[in-house]
Formats: structure tokens, C-alpha cells, sequence
């Protein structure tokens, strides 16, 4: 860990348990001078002034254990697994999913008409890559209530691409972002302030506004990593935050679930990190943006002989999934593989000083 502490004032964390406020007092507003409406309206719906003990079958002590064990609202109750919660508040199956069920009551959350999921799915922002034909090829920019997985080789621009959505989810709404703050999650030590305030100036904001709406956090193991991202629901909820970007998901985990017998635990493990961020990223109406690494298939005689690692479960709660590779002076070739509505395709972009452009 050489890299000398950074002449801006985006803070790394020394032991990574908290993300750090870097200023607590800021109102909405971002870069540029304008304050910035929320336009991106919450998911409906979830909202009840109800308490713990409102559920079915929780006491007070049984309250106090949930709250003790990170358990704040009665949705994070409500989205909770019935293993979790026996885990949390060492109480029987059977109690775990009354629990859950009355949660899902009081928050109406139990089936949903079509109807009113058009209506969550209208609030959906979309975050400008930088790059319009990117951006084209994923449905017009990177959507909330979404894990947006970025695959690729070293150098191919995943966290290029990460640092820009940093930046452009800062413009306003009419300009291809949404006026929100960012997170990063950094795994490798690659988050650079220099490299934001390039950006911020190259999309006319200003970079030492932009950089004090983005809250950094380095993570130096995979327990670290789940727990930065749970700690980040705060800022979600209180600070405006509209992108959370994970970079890498999958480096912690690789190396400490190496052997071949670990993988089994580690997939459990992924799964449930996984879960957790797809319910922030759907409860919040937020962007999730990963990056993940390849390796090579031994097994493939044609084609590419790169896949992303984690296996099945990374590839299925991806919802979006873009392979990067890099091509000649400066280009990068962007292919949608994996969307729940959208065509596969391909997008030629530039990583240049600039950021990520055409
Ligand atoms: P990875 O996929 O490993 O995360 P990166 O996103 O870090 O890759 O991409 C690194 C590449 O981005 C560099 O090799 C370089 O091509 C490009 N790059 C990074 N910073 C700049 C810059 N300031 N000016 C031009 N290109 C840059
Ligand atoms: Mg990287």
C-alpha cells in the first residue's frame, strides 16, 4: 500500500470499517452551482411508521436483537431470508418467516399488479456512460434498480468506467445524469481523486465539488467489502447517493476462497452479498456498477477463451452484463451479453484524458 495520501480531500479510510462524511453539513446541491432537484422519485410503496414490535410474534427482546444485528427497518425485515434472521436472532423457521410475512404485509409488498410496477419501473434514471453509442447500447445510459456488471481484462477500462459514472451522475437530470452523489467501493487501490477532477472538468463541473460528493472506501477483505456495502444504505438513504460502484466485486474473493474446496462457500457467500445489493439497489432506486476480472476457459476450443469469474450466480444477478476489450489507440469495444429486454451488441468507445468518450 505505497499510494501517498492524495492532495484533495477525498479521504481514504485507514482501517475501511466506515465511510467517511466528507461533509456533513452539504446540502443538495452539486457541482456546476445549481442546486439540483431530486427528480428521481423513491421506489413507492415501502414506506410504514410501523416498529418492530408491530410484527407478528417480536417482543421487545427480540426487537432489541434485530436492531443489534443491523436490522433497522421493517424492510430490511421484510427482504430478509428466513436463514438470515434464524442466524440474527436465533429464533425457529417458523417464527423467522412469520416475522418476515407480517413484514411484507405491513409494507404491502406481497404481490405487486402490473400496473404498479410500470409505475416503479417510471422511475428509473439512467446514467450517461460518457459515451453515447455505449449508452445507446444499453437502453439509453445505465438504469437504476439495477446491478450493471462490467467484465474484462486488466487495462480494458472498467474502473475508467467507473470513476465517469462517479462524475456523471452528478450532472443534472436534463444532461444524462441525475444530480446525485456517488460511492465507490475500491477492492484494488485504483480510486484516483486526480483522475475525477480531470473528468469533472472535461464534462464542465466543477472538481472539487464533484469530489466531495463521492464517498470512497477502501475494503481490504470480502467481509469488508458486504459490510462497506451495508454501511453505504446510509448514505443512500440520507445523502442523495445514486450510484454505488464496486470495484472489483470479485478480487476479495477470489483470493481468499481459493482452493477448490472453498468455492462452494464462496458462492454462498457472493450470493448473499449479491442479494443485498440488488435490494438497495431496488429499494433506493439506485445504480449498482461492478467490475469483475476474466479468466481464462480451458475448455474452449472456439471463440474467446475469457470468461468473467463467479460462476452462475454473479452471471445471473447481473442485470446487465458488458465485456470490455481493449482495441487500438485508446478504443475500447463494449458488448452487451447478458439484459433482461435489450438486443446483444457492440459499442466502440474512447477512454482518452478525457474520461470515457465517443
Ligand atoms: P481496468 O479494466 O483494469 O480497470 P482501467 O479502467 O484502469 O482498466 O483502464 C486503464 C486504462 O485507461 C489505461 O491503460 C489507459 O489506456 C486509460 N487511461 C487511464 N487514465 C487515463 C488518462 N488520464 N488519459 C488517457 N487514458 C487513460
Ligand atoms: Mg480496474
Amino acid at each position: 500500500m505505497s499510494r501517498k495520501k492524495s492532495e484533495t480531500d477525498v479521504e481514504e479510510l485507514p482501517q475501511g470499517i466506515e465511510i467517511k462524511l466528507q461533509e456533513e453539513t452539504e446540502t443538495q446541491e452539486t457541482a456546476g452551482s445549481e442546486p439540483v432537484e431530486q427528480t428521481v422519485s423513491e421506489a413507492p410503496g415501502l414506506k410504514t411508521n410501523a416498529s418492530f414490535e408491530d410484527l407478528a410474534g417480536v417482543g421487545p427482546a427480540t426487537a432489541e436483537k434485530l436492531r443489534a444485528s443491523g436490522y433497522n427497518t421493517i424492510e430490511s425485515i421484510a427482504t430478509a431470508s428466513i436463514g438470515e434472521l434464524v442466524e440474527a436472532v436465533e429464533v425457529s423457521d417458523n417464527k423467522a418467516k412469520e416475522m418476515i410475512i407480517s413484514a411484507k404485509e405491513l409494507l404491502n409488498m406481497s404481490f405487486e399488479t402490473a400496473d404498479r410496477l410500470l409505475e416503479k419501473r417510471k422511475c428509473v434514471g439512467h446514467i450517461s456512460t460518457g459515451s453515447k453509442k455505449l449508452d445507446v447500447l444499453l437502453g439509453g445510459g445505465l438504469e437504476t434498480q439495477s446491478i450493471v456488471e462490467f467484465f474484462g481484462e486488466f487495462g480494458s477500462g472498467k474502473t475508467q468506467v467507473g470513476l465517469q459514472l462517479c462524475v456523471n451522475v452528478q450532472v443534472p437530470v436534463e444532461k444524462g445524469g441525475l444530480g446525485g452523489k456517488a460511492v465507490f467501493i475500491d477492492t484494488e487501490n485504483t480510486f484516483r481523486p486526480q483522475r475525477i477532477q480531470q473528468m469533472a472538468e472535461a464534462v464542465g463541473l466543477d472538481p472539487a465539488e464533484v469530489l466531495k460528493n463521492i464517498f470512497v472506501a477502501r475494503a481490504y477483505n470480502s467481509d469488508d467489502q458486504m459490510l462497506m456495502a451495508e454501511k453505504a444504505e446510509d448514505l443512500i438513504k440520507n445523502d442523495g447517493v445514486k450510484v454505488l460502484v464496486i470495484d472489483s466485486m470479485m478480487a476479495l474473493f477470489r483470493s481468499e476462497y481459493g482452493g477448490r474446496g472453498q468455492l462452494a462457500e464462496r458462492q454462498q457467500k457472493l450470493n448473499r452479498h449479491l442479494s443485498a445489493l440488488h435490494k438497495i439497489a431496488d429499494l433506493n432506486n439506485i445504480l449498482i456498477y461492478i467490475t469483475n476480472q476474466v479468466q481464462s476457459d480451458p475448455a474452449m476450443f472456439f471463440g474467446d477463451p475469457t470468461k468473467p469469474i463467479g460462476g452462475h450466480i454473479l452471471g445471473h444477478q447481473s442485470t446487465f452484463r458488458v465485456y470490455l476489450r481493449k482495441s487500438k489507440g485508446g478504443k475500447r469495444i463494449g458488448r452487451l451479453v447478458d439484459s433482461p429486454y435489450l438486443p446483444e451488441g457492440e459499442a466502440v468507445f474512447m477512454v482518452s484524458e478525457k474520461g470515457v468518450t465517443d
